[in-house]
């Protein structure tokens, strides 16, 4: 089978790999060379875990062992993964994955996709530089992709959020430890993500929940505490400092309800963003990039039909869940403060709710079932405190 893959992100070099390794014969197009796409790069141990191809490898990366967390009225709380997670540089994560699918045996063509038309059972994919004939074509171009659109898939503006940042190098590696800052009055977070040779300052909340200028005004007032010389080389507008925005799939359930990401009569398939499979909650794409690829990938190699369902039972039914606590999570309150402040409050005090907090993050623990072992905890700790109100 010739299969055309759009775009050689994550999603698209993973699934090139996998049908090479069976067989098929697999055209992978990138516009661009391997490049710093905007993104924290955080690769959580869940990931790693399961592909180890992200922990076992010469790239360049930052292992990180620990995560802070700062709520907006300044408490904190440190955890502890049972096991490292890694940051990225994106350039480095895409020369990783594409030399991995170009050993597999796909060709990779840094070449931009035009049109896309349906010509006698056949998928004709026209570039500034051939044109070609493949029998199923697989839309991996990111958040905003052009063949999800094509397809007939639509996105909303709700369906998204928005984040931003700068990348300051820096000389000598930086300590390998990451900060992630909730925000006052909107969704989102901030965070400093570590990489091997300079620092992602990052901040993303919903579309349109506040303008780009406030998102950089908050992030750069938390640079400034931080650390006031990368502050100085941003306002400054130092060649060592590089800013970036981009748009994150964020779905409301309705659209994870909505949501076909293939057709197997008309022979296409999206996975990673393009096709919405980002946590809405965290922001975390790398991961479901992979798995999705991956479960496209035995799809092909068995029955076609069956994919999805296979991303719904395996992922789609965590994320639709996800969605549905978003709004709960950033702007509900719980025992007369909002749930994040009682979070980091209670998970500082009681070890059983800081390690659901800490698998929360590591990927370990699901949002299914998240919230019997959240009531777990807390009647073993209202066995210890009595009443809320005494937890301060
Ligand atoms: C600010 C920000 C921070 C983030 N932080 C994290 C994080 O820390 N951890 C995490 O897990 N996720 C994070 N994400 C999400 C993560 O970046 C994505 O989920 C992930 O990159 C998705 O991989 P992908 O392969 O689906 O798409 P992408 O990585 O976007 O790759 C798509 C590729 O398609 C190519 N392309 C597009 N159009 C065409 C075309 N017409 N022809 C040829 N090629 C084309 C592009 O050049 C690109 O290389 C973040 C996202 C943002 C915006």
């Amino acid at each position: 089978m010739r299969v055309a893959i759009v775009g050689a992100g994550p999603a698209g070099s993973h699934l090139a790999h996998e049908l090479s390794c069976s067989g098929a014969e697999v055209f992978l197009f990138d516009a661009r060379d391997a490049w710093e796409k905007p993104c924290g790069g955080g690769v959580t141990s869940k990931a790693i875990a399961e592909f180890a191809f992200l922990g076992n490898n010469g790239s360049a990366k930052q292992m990180v062992s620990s995560l802070r967390l700062m709520t907006a009225r300044r408490r904190e709380l440190t955890v502890t993964p049972r096991s490292d997670f890694a940051i990225y540089s994106r350039r480095e994560l895409a020369r990783l994955m594409r030399q991995r699918a170009t050993d597999a045996g796909a060709q990779l063509l840094c070449e931009p996709v035009g049109q896309t038309t349906r010509v006698d059972g056949q998928w004709l994919i026209e570039t500034p530089a051939r044109q070609l004939k493949v029998d199923f074509l697989v839309g991996a171009d990111g958040a905003s992709s052009v063949i999800r659109r094509r397809v007939g898939i639509r996105f909303g503006q709700e369906d998204f959020a928005y984040g931003l940042g700068w990348h300051v190098e820096v000389e000598r590696p930086p300590a390998p430890h990451v900060e992630v800052g909730y925000l006052d009055g909107i969704s989102g977070y901030l965070w400093l993500f570590p990489r091997a040779d300079h620092l992602s300052y990052g901040i993303a909340s919903g579309y349109r929940e506040a303008t780009p200028g406030e998102l950089k005004t908050r992030l750069l007032g938390y640079i400034e505490r931080n650390n006031p010389a990368a502050a100085a080389e941003i306002r400054a507008n130092s060649p060592r400092t590089r800013f970036y925005a981009a748009m994150i799939p964020a779905l409301g359930v309705t659209s994870w309800e909505r949501l076909r990401a293939s057709d197997p009569a008309q022979s296409w398939a999206l996975i990673g963003d393009a096709a919405g499979f980002v946590d809405p909650l965290t922001g975390e794409g790398i991961y479901y990039a992979i798995k999705s690829a991956s479960l496209l990938a035995r799809a092909m190699a068995s029955r076609i039909t069956d994919f999805e369902s296979m991303w719904r039972d395996t992922f789609g039914g965590e994320l639709r869940r996800a969605a549905g606590l978003s709004d709960r999570f950033y702007s509900g309150s719980f025992a007369g403060q909002p749930l994040i402040e009682r979070m980091v409050q209670i998970a500082s005090r009681h070890r059983g709710v800081r390690e659901v907090l800490r698998d929360l993050i590591a990927g370990d623990q699901g949002y299914i079932g998240l919230r019997q072992r959240l009531i777990r905890s807390a009647i073993s700790l209202n066995r210890n405190t009595q009443h809320w109100d005494t937890v301060r």
